[in-house]
């Protein structure tokens, strides 16, 4: 299988400084053909990014995508209109599901309407601080992993892949709030366990997962190698071309 590494820019960079940063990035890394390497820059800069991009050698995702193809919805931007732009997308953030109030049942529909569209979604999950304190975990992982998953039909099951980013991780700078490598695995074999049970034993043991939760340079190969995570949801430091670099070669070295 190969090894994701995804870099999810949030809400930074002017279209200009993505292109800028997009032509560093390829500049400064070979074409790993075992590694699948994303950016998701705002909506604004996908449409020139894409124009730039050397497909054999990096894709992009979106950050988001609207559940519907078209109609009166205003704001919003849908998958059909990303389509033949990315090759994948966020879906269900937790920023999102927490800043901006998204469900499983509206995650669920978004993932639908990502697959139809041929893109495939990253469907995030991850409990808050409080929900791991009071032992929620695995419902809360098992509710928004199948609650997400509903709205899609077997077939396309193969198309997903799962990013497990406990909230409490995320954009962390104290140690203490840095997910330990028991933890990760602990979760990411019930995502598993929890795939296999409803949908089997072969789409569970192909069905990517990744973790996202303050990966830096200095953590990302003690990740990589924790059993099931087969890639990185970067955030903060996939804005660091250094940092972003670092981590692609990492996994280079650490998958070899
Ligand atoms: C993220 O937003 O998906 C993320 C993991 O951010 P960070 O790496 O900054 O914690």
């Amino acid at each position: 299988m190969k090894t994701y590494i995804v870099g999810n820019w949030k809400l930074n960079f002017t279209v200009g400084e993505s292109s800028i940063y997009l032509h560093k990035l390829m500049k400064a890394l070979p074409n790993y053909r075992d590694i699948e390497m994303v950016v998701a820059p705002s909506f604004l800069a996908l449409q020139p990014l894409s124009l730039q991009i050397d497909r054999h050698k990096m894709k992009l995702a979106s950050q988001n995508g609207f559940y519907r193809d078209y109609g009166a919805f205003t704001g919003e931007v849908s998958f059909s209109q990303l389509r033949g732009i990315v090759d994948y997308a966020i879906i269900g953030h937790s920023e999102r599901r927490h800043i901006l109030g998204e469900d499983d049942k509206m995650i669920a529909k978004k993932i639908a309407a990502a697959v139809r569209n041929r893109i495939r979604p990253i469907l995030c999950v991850g409990e808050t601080e409080s929900e791991r304190a009071f032992g929620e975990t695995a419902d809360v992982i098992r509710d928004q992993l199948l609650g997400g998953l509903s709205e899609i039909g077997d077939d396309d099951l193969d198309k997903v892949l799962i990013a497990y980013e406990p909230v409490w991780a995320i954009s962390s700078t104290k140690a203490a709030k840095l997910a330990s490598p028991e933890e990760i695995s602990e979760v990411v074999k019930l995502i598993r366990e929890t795939i296999h049970e409803v949908y089997g034993k072969k789409i569970a043991e192909e069905m990517p997962v990744l973790f996202g939760g303050s990966v830096k340079p200095s953590n990302a190969g003690s990740y990589l190698i924790t059993e099931g995570v087969d890639g990185l949801l970067v955030g903060g430091a996939s804005l660091i071309l250094s940092e972003f670099v670092d981590i692609i070669n990492t996994a280079k070295r650490v998958k070899a």
